[in-house]
């Protein structure tokens, strides 16, 4: 077994054994749909150029480095009605096409799967102050699959 098969994590990172951990195969027959639950994005249809990208050994991270109440945010009723505030965005990818993403759907991953960070910033000063409390920080995580019509875009961010 690769040590970088998630299922021994545990063996050396007890937490990791716990229920609540990532990556998470969202089984699809085990789903209950909750019509009550809503994310609304607010600011997200405008063009934002206020990131510095960075890589971080694992994952390119753009980080909104503008006026905080300018960033695209969340918020709705699977948010508890709190707002959250974009803090950072970052991409998971794998050397194959067919593995990437952090997360699967039904055991299948996806080529890449970017995640959108948020904190509360009603709440909390400051990202850190945020991550560790249970509503200071959501992430929204979008599925990628490559093909001609997305690959030029992704190539921009390649460059970098
Ligand atoms: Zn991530």
């Amino acid at each position: 077994m690769l040590k970088t098969d998630e299922n021994i994590w545990q063996t050396g990172y007890p937490e990791c054994g716990l229920t609540n951990q990532s990556p998470i195969d969202i089984t699809s027959n085990v789903l209950v749909s909750n019509a009550s639950l809503r994310i609304d994005f607010l600011g997200y249809n405008q063009l934002i150029s206020q990131f510095d990208v960075s890589n971080t050994g694992h994952a390119i991270q753009f980080s909104y480095v503008g006026e905080p109440s300018e960033a695209p945010q969340i918020t709705g009723t699977a948010l508890y009605g709190d707002t959250l505030t974009l803090s950072q965005l970052h991409f998971h990818w794998g050397q194959a096409d067919n593995a990437g993403s952090e997360h699967r759907i039904n055991g299948k991953p996806f080529e890449l799967e970017i995640h959108l960070v948020h904190y509360n910033r009603d709440k909390y000063p400051t990202f850190n102050d945020a991550l560790n409390a249970h509503n200071g920080v959501a992430v929204v995580a979008v599925f990628y699959m490559i093909d001609e019509k997305n690959v030029e875009e992704l190539d921009n961010i390649v460059e970098m």
